[in-house]
């Protein structure tokens, strides 16, 4: 049997597992083939941790990937990335650009805290080089120090778009993510298609055809919070538009503690053998 993962976080951006710890949280004496896929937000900086840490197992593959947030007509939509060099300088410098603007962007969302008696501490959102804080760690903080009671809550109060504390950042359009991708040698794979919950069906069977009209690869047909009927919907847009089949958990350790990794909530185990991860490599 397979286990395959191509959707995880590492602290390299919103997770709480080392990108050098996932290979062996993956198991991979109980498998006989494992393929990851750290896709950190804005940053490709653990890939070559994690990569040298699987050299220890024979039978595992990392391939590098990035998940980009986009703007699409003012609503969020996340753009994944497979097999991009992970060196490549045009690359590096608009990842760069997109880190730039979560800084500038954690920073007004502190000051905004503290105007309502709430002092995160800088430390919380200051990032080493290369990597991208993301609002998970600020959420992370007010639960522990008894400002919300969850993740899903402190968003609800504090950081989502609905939140008193809201603050935008820069993105690019999706077009501009594919194209990104493609030029750093990568394939553009739409994430998570069905948690864009402002999009009726028809509005997002619209924008699959723009996307796929600008590049987009593939799709994410396999996700932890994916109904059995969304998944089958998933699998008829991929038929559909030709795009290829990709899954992953959305791992983030402790910051999204119910998602595990490679399994999600517990179905995904039996999605590794559909996820088409040759068409990436
Ligand atoms: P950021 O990358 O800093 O803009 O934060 C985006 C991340 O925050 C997403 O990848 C989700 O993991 C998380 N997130 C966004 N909205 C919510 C929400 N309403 N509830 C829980 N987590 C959320
Ligand atoms: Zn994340
Ligand atoms: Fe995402
Ligand atoms: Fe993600």
């Amino acid at each position: 049997m397979d286990f395959i993962d191509l959707h995880i976080h590492s602290t390299a951006s919103d997770g709480t597992v080392r990108p050098e710890d996932i290979p062996a949280l993956a198991e991979p004496e109980r498998y006989e083939r494992v393929v990851l896929s750290l896709t950190d937000h804005d940053c490709v900086s653990g890939y070559a941790a994690c990569r040298r840490a699987a050299e220890e197992y024979p039978n595992v593959t990392v391939l590098a990937g990035v998940e980009i947030s986009t703007d699409y007509r003012g609503n969020s939509v996340h753009m994944l990335g497979y097999g991009i060099d992970p060196e490549d300088p045009a690359l590096q410098e608009q990842l760069k650009a997109l880190r730039n603007g979560r800084d500038i962007r954690n920073a007004k969302i502190l000051e905004k805290l503290r105007g309502i008696g709430i002092a995160v501490p800088e430390e919380t959102i200051h990032p080493e080089e290369g990597e991208a804080i993301g609002r998970p760690l600020i959420a992370r903080w007010l639960v522990e120090n008894g400002y919300a009671k969850d993740n899903a809550d402190a968003f609800a109060r504090y950081l989502g778009v609905r939140g008193s504390c809201y603050v935008d950042r820069m993105k690019y359009t999706p077009k501009e993510s594919i194209r990104l991708i493609r030029d750093a040698g990568g394939k553009a794979v739409l994430a998570h298609p069905m948690q864009y919950k402002f999009l009726q069906r028809p509005e997002l069977e619209e924008m699959i055809a723009l996307l796929k009209s600008e590049g987009l690869e593939g799709i994410e047909t396999y996700y932890t919070e994916f109904t059995e009927e969304e998944t089958r919907y998933v699998e008829r847009l991929a038929d559909r538009f030709g795009l290829i089949r990709t899954g992953g958990s959305d791992f983030h350790g402790e910051n999204k503690p119910t998602y595990t990794l490679g399994y999600g909530w517990g179905n995904l185990g039996a999605t590794f053998g559909k996820i088409e991860y040759e068409k990436l490599l």
